[in-house]
């Protein structure tokens, strides 16, 4: 290339796609597709971006500004990275710079000066030169007068297990300051005459495993033929499904995996659905695999997320990890030389990012990066997806089943309770059957415990006037207010925003107000008060934002240290607990009928999932549903756990309606302040839409919730084949928009599209 030449620039923004630059001749040497730059924007002078392609021929653009700066050497973004980056902002319809903000963290790319994160160094003690086992004895002798010398050296020489030789090795100042109880002035001695040198180095975020790694545990026969299985369809498919019932030992099984997968040298990057799940997962693999294995969610600061990234690609001065444990982001992280990508609870629902953009499927990303990369991957569920069920059955996926739980234990015993015809009878006790109540005794008695399953957060769902009807209203969305009684306030979960309790209504004036449905902390409550001497817990999105409260909650109960948890669908995955026998679902048929063609599908996983936490280790489990329809048909299969009688039902009505995985479905959503506006736009972006796609395009409608933080919502559905190409359907649906854009009226409306909606 010549001296001057030019680059395609990713900015971390939801508009625009590339932005092109000129590379001047100092900064060409250290140019290269992937590095970090600094460029000038708008009105901002200095902006962070990443390099998509380079290249000589003269752009045709009337102003080509330069890139300021490059910042450190070498890539910051892989080949394979930017790759699935430009397939997820296809597929997904968004810009890179959507899929840029999700894989760095902020740190990285929004550090004022440099694009390094904030490294962390520690005081590290050295002995200043090397010892002969004999010289270190004498040195000891000569430390007796002196006790907290003599125990500095000997905790010194404990802690590092230094006998003496060529290697000497240094150990974190605070860690032997704590060990060997001495203060500063005996290491500023120590240091003074010469016999310990004091250094700083980088120091990990992250406490480090400190016990013994454990040998693997032994696969049971059954275990076995579904690990033989797996590994004998990776020979010739690239993902494989594991379906095994719950506590069938699906974890254990890809521990085993993953320990293979090391032995060859390359990595595993695992992914589970919830933060919630990582806590007792991490423990689980630290035990085998030790300091190898590093951990990224939402619950990590950025510096943390920094030194993940730069741990798993090999570019700190800090040990490599070499399995990544994480929730959905990790899959853009750079987990380079990957064997085997790892779907656990694949069917979850938060695999999906539902807002902001990427708007992407974390599962089927995987599936692609796999592709790119060579890796396998295996799916794991008791419950596995309609979607990947039907690509196990079509030969698409490999599959293999684990039918029993491990050790023999039988599956849990499960009762449903007719909650209506006990409101009926007036047997109910607050909003438990007598049935529920009656177990929960019993498991109390036992010195067993308990976890009770609430879909919903919060005290009571609403506040109504009994005399006019009347009710509060967030004033940002057309949802009604949640009462939260440890706040002793309103909350709208929809925009976060609050409002006194009010002692009257607004309406009427009445002061009979009265509050309907129950959430979680109403449970709480009310657990609390039938059984005074049980320890109640409660696992919700409001009780687990301090950092580290899930953690303990967990511990707390891992201990049995709590009788009875109370939770959200937080509690019903992957929770093992050794002695929790007794479930209660309290009341699963607000799921059964939400509008949504998955509802009887998700309804039989959660109830399966939550199920699947009891009875796994010695007792059988009980679980009690309570519901107000025991003979929905959904009910049958969740009483037999019939996975099977539920799939064949559900695969023949998606076939009849033809939704996924006979379709695409792509939702396009149309919001703004205006309600006229929004009725307008919707109507002529679908009816631009229907000119080429026919009857393919469904809507416009309102969803459930018309306004949501002051905006009016329309969408429109578009129910495509799938062999309608990706890229196609991104630059129809793109043409469209920028047409209805030109006019004025309708250009600060916000359309975005949900591809693969959950
Ligand atoms: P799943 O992931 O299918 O829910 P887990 O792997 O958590 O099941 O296994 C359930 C329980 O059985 C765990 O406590 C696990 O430690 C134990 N377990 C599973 N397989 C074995 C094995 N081969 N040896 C010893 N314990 C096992
Ligand atoms: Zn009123
Ligand atoms: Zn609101």
């Amino acid at each position: 290339m010549g001296n001057v030449f030019y680059a395609d620039i990713i900015l971390p923004l939801s508009v625009g796609n590339l932005f092109t630059y000129r590379v001047s001749s100092p900064l060409s040497g250290r140019i290269e597709r992937g590095s970090g730059v600094i460029v000038p924007f708008g009105k901002k002078s200095s902006y962070k971006g990443i390099v998509y392609r380079i290249y000589a021929e003269k752009p045709d653009l009337s102003v080509v500004k330069e890139i300021i700066d490059v910042i450190g050497t070498g890539p910051l973004v892989s080949e394979v990275q930017l790759d699935l980056w430009q397939w997820v902002s296809e597929y997904y319809q968004c810009a890179l710079g959507d899929v840029m903000n999700a894989t760095l963290p902020s740190c990285i790319i929004s550090a004022d000066d440099s694009l390094k994160y904030r490294i962390r160094t520690g005081s590290r003690l050295v002995l200043s030169r090397s010892y002969t086992e004999d010289e270190l004895a004498v040195l000891l002798d000569s430390m007796q007068k002196t006790p907290a010398r003599y125990r500095l050296l000997i905790n010194y020489l404990d802690i590092t297990s230094y006998e003496g030789g060529k290697n000497v090795p240094d150990v974190s100042l605070k860690m032997l300051r704590e060990k060997a109880g001495i203060s500063v002035s005996v290491i500023k001695k120590l240091t003074e005459a010469g016999i310990f040198r004091r250094f700083e180095k980088e120091e990990s975020r992250f406490d480090g495993y400190a016990e013994a790694l454990s040998p693997l545990k032994e696969l049971s026969p059954l275990q076995q033929k579904a690990y033989k299985e797996i590994t004998r369809q990776f020979a010739d498919r690239d993902t494989v499904l594991l379906h095994g019932v719950t506590s069938s030992g699906k974890t254990e099984i890809y521990i085993h995996l993953i320990e293979k997968v090391l032995s060859q040298g390359k990595k595993v990057l695992y992914l589970l659905p919830e933060i919630a799940l990582t806590t007792q997962i991490i423990n689980r693999l630290r035990k085998c695999f030790g300091d190898l294995v590093g951990v990224y969610h939402s619950g990590l600061n950025d510096n943390e997320k920094a030194e993940v990234y730069e741990r798993i690609r090999g570019r700190s001065a800090l040990p490599e990890y070499r399995v990544l444990l994480g929730v959905r982001s990790s899959v853009f992280l750079p987990v380079e030389n990957a064997g085997l990508v790892i779907v656990d609870e694949e069917h979850d629902s938060s695999y999906k990012q539902y807002d902001p953009a990427p708007r992407y499927n974390a599962r089927d990303t995987a599936v692609m990066k796999a592709k790119m990369t060579g890796a396998k991957v295996l799916m794991g569920s008791a419950t596995p997806s309609v979607e990947s069920m039907y690509n196990a059955r079509t030969g698409k996926y490999g599959y293999a089943f684990l039918g029993q739980r491990y050790g023999d234990i039988k599956m849990p015993e499960i009762i449903l309770a007719d909650s209506k015809e006990a409101y009926r009878k007036k047997t109910m006790i607050s909003h438990f059957t007598p049935l529920l109540i009656e177990s929960i005794d019993q498991a109390l008695e036992d010195n067993e415990q308990v976890v009770l399953f609430r879909n919903r957060r919060g005290f009571a769902h609403f506040i109504i006037c009994a005399d006019c009807g009347w009710t509060p209203v967030c004033p940002n969305c057309s949802v009604n207010y949640t009462y939260h009684k440890n706040m002793n306030s309103l909350y709208c979960h929809y925009c976060g925003s609050t409002a006194p309790v009010p002692s009257r209504c607004d309406n009427c004036k009445s002061t009979n107000l009265k509050f309907k449905g129950f959430g979680t902390e109403k449970v709480e409550d009310e657990i609390s008060i039938l059984f005074p001497d049980a320890r109640v817990r409660r696992m919700d999105y409001d009780s687990t934002r301090k950092k580290g409260s899930m953690e303990r909650i967990i511990s707390e109960l891992e201990k049995k240290e709590t009788d009875i948890l109370i939770g959200t669908q937080m509690i019903s995955k992957g929770l093992d607990i050794e002695n929790l026998t007794v479930v209660g679902i309290l009341n699963l048929d607000g799921m059964l009928f939400y509008p949504d063609f998955r509802a009887h599908e998700r309804c039989y996983q959660m109830a399966a999932q939550v199920s699947g936490r009891a009875g796994r280790r010695n007792t059988r489990g009980k679980v009690i549903i309570q519901t107000s329809d025991p003979y929905h048909p959904v009910m049958k299969y969740i009483l037999y756990n019939d996975y099977e009688g539920m799939y064949n039902k559900q695969i023949e009505e998606r076939e009849e309606f033809n939704y996924p995985p006979f379709s695409r479905l792509i939702r396009i959503y149309i919001k703004h302040k205006d309600r006229a506006i929004v009725d307008e736009a919707a109507s002529l972006l679908a009816d631009g839409l229907r000119r080429k796609l026919k009857n393919r395009v469904l809507g416009p409608e309102y969803p459930p919730h018309t306004r949501i933080q002051n905006l009016y919502i329309k969408s429109i559905l578009l129910k495509t084949e799938k062999t309608i190409s990706y890229r196609y359907m991104k630059e129809l649906i793109g043409k469209h928009v920028n047409s209805l854009r030109e006019n004025r009226k309708y250009s600060s409306v916000r359309i975005y599209s949900d591809v693969d909606p959950q």
